[in-house]
């Protein structure tokens, strides 16, 4: 199979990241949940999903394990879904706490927990998925999370009962938070709710898909079905940007650069928007908490292929290219085509290509008004033939400046599909020979 040969050169590189990283033996595996303590300490899986569906894992990526707080962005998405940002941020803040992940981090005025992403904040968020009854709620989680996995998901019972006989710090936070009002319901059910969520079983691979599925505005990429709106990703990527890391969260944040969220289990999840979702699974943890191998193998993997968000090299080929032969008519094509030589009869012709946002709509109109003369009437061809889309900003920006300039009696006229929607404001041509052929009239 010639795919294999895809898929063999891209689980290579994974597989060399496990093999260095697996050399790491810092760190703890955690056991103030008694099961969690018999995790095999060698185990580091890596597992990878690209926007367009398409899975690579090495290591133990296969091997399940219980997600525990790698399921607060899932829940959050779920509840952001159903009740709106207004209404969640104002039960649950957005600030990093720069405390531990358990910590009492509550707001003395409001009792508001400091995020959804630690456990007061995660408990509160939990309590907010509407349901009818703590069973209903927990089928709805569940169901969830399966649908950002791509298939049905179970729970661990033995570390749910085990969390749930020795959650008494959680169980205290409830309370407070009860107490404070700022937990909607019944402490007990919300915990039973939210430790199951906890127990939830997942693999490095099912974690790499739920990533994806952010990454992807929340579709799926490998079963096509839409999770939650694609606004919710932002919100819940942003919110892992800043929180998600415990309070590791600024140091990954400026080595990895990816929004991220990791659990007590050794569980990560990464997400570069737009692009792919990484799942790890590596359970001796650094003092913050963090998976020590995943950590370091993500830190080299953005590293190596420059997925830091703050990395935006400039998009190797130009959006608006230069008016030559085959995009428009130079100087001598022109005149070959019979146009007028003399200076302002040759039509100001921009070309652009692939996708038009802000940024390259502000160059598309910035290219055109060069070529525009200053004085006087001018005519200008905005050929977009190589143009895939056109997204709102840009249109609303093209129409703006053309609105303008025609007002001062410019004449535009188009060229290509994408031109469709700024037809109004000009002329639409069928073809650039008609483009000529139209530049040439007299005005
Ligand atoms: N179930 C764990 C707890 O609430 C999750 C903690 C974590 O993964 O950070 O203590």
């Amino acid at each position: 199979m010639v795919k294999r040969v895809v898929f063999d050169a891209v689980n290579a590189v994974l597989a060399n990241l496990c093999r260095e990283f697996r050399e790491l033996n810092s760190g703890h595996v955690a056991t103030y949940i008694p099961p969690l303590a018999r995790a095999d300490p060698a185990d580091f899986g890596m597992a990878l999903t690209s926007a367009d569906g398409h899975r690579y894992q090495a290591g133990e990526a296969d091997k399940p394990f219980t997600i525990q707080s790698v399921s607060k962005p899932f829940v959050l998405a779920l509840a952001l879904t159903e009740l709106g940002a207004d209404e969640v941020f104002r039960r649950v803040g957005v600030e990093p706490s720069g405390e531990r992940f358990n910590a009492i981090s509550l707001d003395p005025e409001t009792g508001r927990p400091a995020n959804p992403m630690i456990n007061a904040g995660a408990i509160a968020t939990t309590a907010l998925v509407p349901a009818a009854s703590a069973e209903q709620r927990f089928t709805r989680i569940l169901e969830t999370l399966g649908r950002f996995a791509g298939r049905s998901l179970d729970v661990d019972d033995e570390v749910y009962r085990a969390e749930a006989a020795t959650g008494d710090r959680n169980i205290a936070l409830a309370h407070l938070m009860r107490a404070a009002g700022s937990l909607a319901g019944d402490p007990s059910g919300v915990l039973d709710v939210y430790f199951r969520q906890c127990a939830i079983r997942v693999t490095a691979l099912d974690l790499s898909v739920m990533a994806a599925t952010l990454a992807n505005g929340g579709v799926n990429p490998v079963t096509g079905a839409r999770v939650v709106p694609e606004p919710v990703t932002v919100q819940v990527l942003a919110v892992m940007a800043t929180c998600g890391m415990y309070d590791g969260s600024g140091d990954w944040l400026l080595r990895v650069g990816l929004p991220a969220k990791s659990g007590v289990s050794g569980g990560l999840v990464a997400v570069r928007p737009g692009r792919s979702g990484v799942g790890c699974y590596s359970p001796l943890l650094d003092a913050a908490g963090n998976p020590v191998r995943a950590v370091a193998a993500l830190a080299e993997l953005s590293r190596e292929f420059g997925l830091h968000l703050m990395h935006n090299p400039p998009s190797g080929a130009p959006t608006i290219i230069r008016p030559g032969l085959s995009d428009g008519p130079d100087e001598a094509a022109w005149r070959q085509a019979g146009g007028g030589t003399a200076p302002g009869d040759l039509p100001a012709w921009v070309a652009a290509q692939g996708e038009l946002d802000f940024t390259a709509a502000e160059q598309l109109v910035y290219a055109l008004a060069e070529r525009l003369p200053e004085v006087g009437r001018g005519r200008a061809v905005i050929d977009l033939v190589r143009v895939t889309a056109v997204d709102a900003a840009a249109e609303g920006l093209v129409r703006v400046v053309l609105d303008r300039l025609t007002a001062m009696g410019h004449r535009i006229g188009f060229v290509g599909d994408a031109a469709v929607p700024f037809s109004v404001e000009g002329t639409l041509l069928a073809s650039r020979s008609a483009a000529v052929e139209w530049a040439r009239l007299p005005s």
